[in-house]
């Protein structure tokens, strides 16, 4: 491609609503332009990245056995109802009205439409098990849309979802889907781990999500530095190993104590000079419309989603002050378990076994020292619904210790079972002729967050740095004097030799400075870039320059041929 007729419109400035760095550069290198809030196209060289993605996940979705469909991004209201899911997904699901009257939603991912499919078209377990993917815009109506192309509001997915005749079948399946995510991060060159994940919106038994590790990434995953437990935050088993702090201490009386103004964990902790290990803090839940109060001990911190998923709940949200006062009648701030009835309460696991601790006394200004378990206060439940913390032991490992670290998620599986063949009276005729369930998973990729992650962990205060697999162009020959009749001459001649050879290649022909030039093919981060000037006029050699390492090598014409042909 010839730089002066491609289109390739690249930026000095970093935008100003960009707040990280693959989104600045992905508009400065000319990848992308926003239409609207969360919206983008894709230019021509950010296309070109797209699709080195999408090919590694062809081929290797293929070689797993999942067959390529396309489905239409346009989806009725009535299979949603179906499944169930039209009142349950919320604002994110973008609904409209054609001109009859009828409902529907843009789809922000498949497992109505490909259950309907397969539930008209397969009847025998001989035609399963089945796994059928695509590649496709979806529409999420995200609330913060953000980070450019890896939170939009529009991207394009790669969505999978597997028909199997029975459990064990189910789970060859979805261990094929887990190593060709595997296989597809790793040719994408990404710093990657495979996590134990929440099932969210899309719902089943287990699921698993592939993070790559980043500083900027909205997700905090735990990875144990002995064995290989690792698992998003949402995820992450707090056993009862937490829950050492003083289970033998002696019972000591209970005491009310005034504590002016004394309301967070710090200042109470402060105040009474008692360790925040000490402390039950209280929060809560407004938990599909009923007020729910959950303790945690005072130097961790609940969870929402565990708390979610443990009450099986389909909304949850903190209460507000107002909610609390008017509802319970006990003052946010001194709030505690002592003498409370009408709600359910729920103890942290770090809880078990503590003794003497101190909490709110449902009175303003005053917290109870002291308290016990049983003695004072009752629950009937413990659960695991606090938040892992760094040097948290390993709940899988005896020795193990979990640490932390930020990542992208940027594929998803899930073990669907029959959430939705149940819902939607997908069965097949087994052996017997008796009808069954299908079992199903499902599989995502979001391959323009993939591209983003990539640049994430490639790139330097110069631009990007893209990895060879997913690099749109992998040579630019900068000519360094166009008017120069020579330069042009084997700038032109190495062109098409390239191209002879299949080597993506882009020449800059356009009449700019060096300068210039350098700048926008660091920025556009071209893996080899090759300068043609004078040292081609004095000694005939050809200079090869390393983005990633700023390397540089002299090589003659003939040389520079043999380098690539051995390189790709
Ligand atoms: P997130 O927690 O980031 O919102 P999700 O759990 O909603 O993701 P899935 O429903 O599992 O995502 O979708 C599959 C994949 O699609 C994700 O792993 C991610 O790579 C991609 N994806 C999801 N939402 C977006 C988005 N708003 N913009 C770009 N890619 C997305
Ligand atoms: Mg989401």
């Amino acid at each position: 491609m010839k730089l002066s007729e491609y289109f390739l419109p690249t930026l000095k400035e970093d935008p100003s609503d960009a707040e990280v760095v693959s989104h600045k550069l992905m508009i400065r290198a000319g990848m992308i332009r926003k239409l609207a809030s969360g919206i983008y196209s894709y230019l021509p060289y950010g296309l070109k990245a797209i699709q080195k993605v999408e090919k590694i996940i062809r081929e290797e979705m293929e070689k797993a056995g999942a067959i390529e469909v396309l489905m239409p991004s346009v989806q009725p209201k009535e299979l949603w109802e179906e499944s169930g899911r039209w009142n349950y997904y919320g604002k994110e699901l973008l609904r409209f009205v054609d001109r009859a009257g009828r409902e529907f939603c843009y789809g922000p991912t498949h497992e109505e439409v490909i259950t309907d499919l397969v539930r008209n078209n397969i009847r025998s377990y001989r035609d399963l098990p089945k796994n059928l993917f695509q590649i496709q815009t979806k529409f999420r109506d995200e609330i913060r849309p953000r980070f450019g192309v890896m939170r939009a509001r529009e991207f394009i997915m790669k969505d999978g979802y597997s028909f199997d005749i029975d459990e064990e079948s189910a789970e060859r399946t979805y261990m094929k889907m887990y190593e060709a995510y595997c296989n597809i991060f790793k040719r994408c060159d990404l710093d990657f781990r495979a996590v134990e994940a929440d099932t969210g919106n899309i719902g089943g038994s287990f699921s698993h999500e592939f993070m790559v590790i980043a500083e900027s990434g909205e997700d905090t995953i735990f990875l144990c530095r002995h064995c290989n437990y690792s698992a998003n935050k949402e995820k992450t088993e707090v056993g009862e190993k937490v829950c050492n702090i003083n289970i033998n201490e002696e019972l000591k009386p209970l005491e009310k104590i005034h504590t002016p103004n004394k309301k967070t964990i710090e200042e109470v902790s402060g105040f009474l000079n008692v360790p925040p290990t000490k402390l039950v803090k209280t929060v809560i839940y407004l938990v599909d419309s009923v007020l729910h109060m959950v303790l945690i001990r005072g130097d961790r911190e609940a969870n929402e989603i565990k708390v979610k998923n443990y009450l099986k709940a389909n909304e949850i949200r903190l209460a507000t002050n107002e909610e609390i006062e008017n509802t319970l009648g006990i003052p946010v701030g001194f709030m505690g378990p002592y003498k409370l009835k009408n709600i359910r309460i729920i103890a942290d696991i770090s809880l078990k076994g503590l003794k003497n601790f101190v909490t709110g006394a449902n009175e303003t200004d005053y917290h109870l020292v002291n308290a016990n378990f049983e003695r004072d206060i009752h629950v009937n439940e413990y659960a695991d619904i606090s938040e892992a913390k760094d040097g948290d032991p390993c709940p899988r490992c005896d020795n193990g210790e979990l640490y932390s670290k930020k990542g992208i998620e940027v594929g998803h599986i899930f073990k669907l079972g029959t959430k939705y063949s149940l819902a939607m009276n997908a069965f097949y005729l087994d052996e017997k002729g008796q009808e069954k369930p299908m079992i199903m998973g499902c599989y995502g990729i979001g391959v323009g967050r993939t591209v983003a992650a990539s640049i994430e962990q490639n790139h330097d205060q110069d631009g990007i740095i893209f990895p060879i697999p997913l690099a749109p162009f992998q040579v630019i020959i900068v000519p360094l004097d166009i008017k120069n009749h020579e330069i042009i001459e084997v700038s032109n001649n190495l062109y098409k030799k390239f191209r002879e050879i299949g080597i993506e290649v882009l020449i800059d022909d356009r009449d700019e400075r060096p300068g210039v030039k350098f700048k926008d093919a660091d920025l556009i981060g071209v893996p080899f870039r090759i300068n043609i000037g004078n040292t081609y006029k004095k000694e005939n050699k050809l200079e090869v320059f390393y983005r990633k390492t700023k390397e540089k090598n002299l090589m003659n014409f003939q040389e520079v041929i043999e380098f690539f042909k051995n390189k790709f």
